[in-house]
């Protein structure tokens, strides 16, 4: 039986005052939802302050990115080894926004789970299609490369110890989910590509929301979500949370 996941993707949002507001609110109702992990992935210059105030829940520290290199001269960089110092336990890999604002290939995103897998920490990797994409039909052939370019660089037990975060780009930030449905068929064909590694988390992300997320996490494939917007309010987050 895999167990459900729920991860808050903060994104760029947040100050010292916003985080330990929200964690305040979240933190004491969320100790009392059992059966499942839950994790925050806050901006980097609040990793530590997030990191102090989750001490003693059960709540999980993660980052939203990282470099492949360990340490070196990369300006404006941040390594794994880093991260998993900072008491991470999660790391994003490959977000769309990533892919699509910064150049992240397949590839580049391949490296970063390795390099994510090699510092002890769970990379997330996350995938999708665009709307063109799912409109010429080739959300499959999409997703299957990107899964694919991970797999050749790690193998199934490496991303076995990982998890896939199935995202729609034309789902992400705009309102519009990808129906129970949709999400199941994409995130069923997910696990058919992984081969021995069946037993990977795989998350549904994109515009979930406290009334669409039971439908969604009811889906055979769908082992929890990965949420943006909703996770920086204490009461939509926790409904989500509720709802896995
Ligand atoms: P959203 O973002 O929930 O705001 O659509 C999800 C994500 O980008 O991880």
């Amino acid at each position: 039986m895999r167990g459900k996941l729920v991860i808050g993707n903060w994104k760029m949002n947040g100050s010292l005052d916003a985080n330990r507001r929200l964690l305040q609110e979240l933190l004491p109702p969320l100790a009392a939802v059992k059966g499942l992990e839950v994790a925050v992935c806050p901006p980097f210059p609040y990793l530590a302050q997030v990191g102090a105030l989750l001490e003693g829940s059960s709540v999980a520290l993660g980052a939203q990115n990282l470099h492949s290199a360990g340490q070196g001269a990369f300006t404006g960089e941040v390594g794994a080894g880093m991260l998993e110092e900072l008491g991470c336990r999660y790391v994003l890999v490959g977000h769309s926004e990533r892919r699509s604002l910064f150049g992240e290939s397949d590839e580049t995103v391949a490296e970063k789970f390795e390099a994510a897998l090699r510092a002890g920490l769970v990379p997330v990797l996350c995938v999708g299609e665009t709307l063109a994409q799912r409109r010429d039909g080739s959300t499959e052939a999409v997703i299957a490369g990107q899964v694919r370019a991970v797999l050749q660089r790690v193998g199934g037990a490496g991303i076995a110890a990982g998890v896939i975060a199935y995202e729609p780009v034309w789902a992400i930030g705009t309102g519009e989910t990808a129906s129970p449905e949709q999400a199941q068929a994409v995130h069923r064909h997910i696990r058919a590509l992984l081969g021995e590694a069946t037993a990977t988390p795989i998350l549904y992300g994109g515009s979930v929301k406290p009334d669409n997320a039971a439908a969604l996490f009811a889906q055979p494939d769908i082992d929890g979500g990965l949420i943006g917007g909703a996770s920086l309010e204490a009461a939509s987050f926790l409904a989500i949370c509720r709802a896995a």
